[in-house]
């Protein structure tokens, strides 16, 4: 396995690929959280807001942990470090053994960094999908699109209130909200009777009862929940 086979896998994003693949593999690929954030851009004096430099962040940590002779030891290592050493308030530079080649603390300028900015969540409303046929099943699909919720099946749907195709849809009452990391999204329940759908859909129609096979995302469970 390596970090891009694994990136292919449904509901599987950066973070978890690279941890799986440093701790259960022990390939050179680095988990950047919060903890590998701080200590990178101190260690390099980077006072830059951190959404803006995140490549080169992303850049040295997998330097770093090339250098490094057991790839799992060093994941876990720096991200203690962050938690327990270079911490958010009063790291504790005279423990560190990186010290000597920190640029924030030759500077004196670990206090101020990393500069992290909020960024304005954003709120997209959308429309969610049912196409229900005379057998009672309903029309799903696994998620080709690549990023967010890739490889997971779901119902159609999108972030602009469109309707997909001209139809007798039922627009309904009926929500669901769900909180992504940059985004706030409310999905309105749009019913439709159908036996088909057009060419180029590639789903399927499956009953409600084997629902539980299919690995939907957190989000399409809740539009289960909607419609059980
Ligand atoms: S010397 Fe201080 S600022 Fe630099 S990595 Fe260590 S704890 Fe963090």
């Amino acid at each position: 396995a390596n970090r891009a086979e694994l990136a292919k896998l449904p509901g599987i994003g950066a973070y978890t690929s690279a941890s799986v693949a440093a701790f259960a593999f022990n390939l050179p690929e680095s988990p950047v959280d919060g903890n590998v954030i701080r200590v990178v851009t101190r260690l390099n004096g980077w006072d830059e807001p951190t959404v803006s430099i995140m490549d080169k962040i992303n850049a040295c940590a997998d330097e770093l942990i090339k250098a490094a002779s057991c790839p799992a030891d060093y994941a876990s290592a720096i991200m203690d470090l962050g938690a327990t050493v270079c911490t958010p308030k009063s790291p504790q530079c005279l423990l560190c053994p990186l010290r000597e080649n920190c640029k924030a603390f030759k500077d004196q300028t670990a206090d101020k960094i990393p500069v992290i900015v909020k960024l304005k969540r954003d709120a997209r409303k959308g429309y969610v999908f049912l196409i229900k046929n005379a057998a009672g099943e309903f029309y799903i699909r696994t998620r080709s699109e690549k990023g967010l919720l890739h490889g997971l099946t779901e119902f159609p749907w999108n972030t602009d209130e469109t309707l997909p195709f001209e139809a007798d849809w039922k627009i309904t009452r009926k929500k669901v909200k769900h909180v992504f990391t940059h985004f706030d999204l409310t999905l309105t329940l749009v019913l439709l009777n159908a036996d088909s759908v057009p060419a180029g859909w590639d789903g399927r129609f499956a009953v409600p009862e084997k629902f539980a096979d299919y690995p939907f995302s957190t989000l399409m469970k809740k539009v289960v929940a909607k419609i059980s």
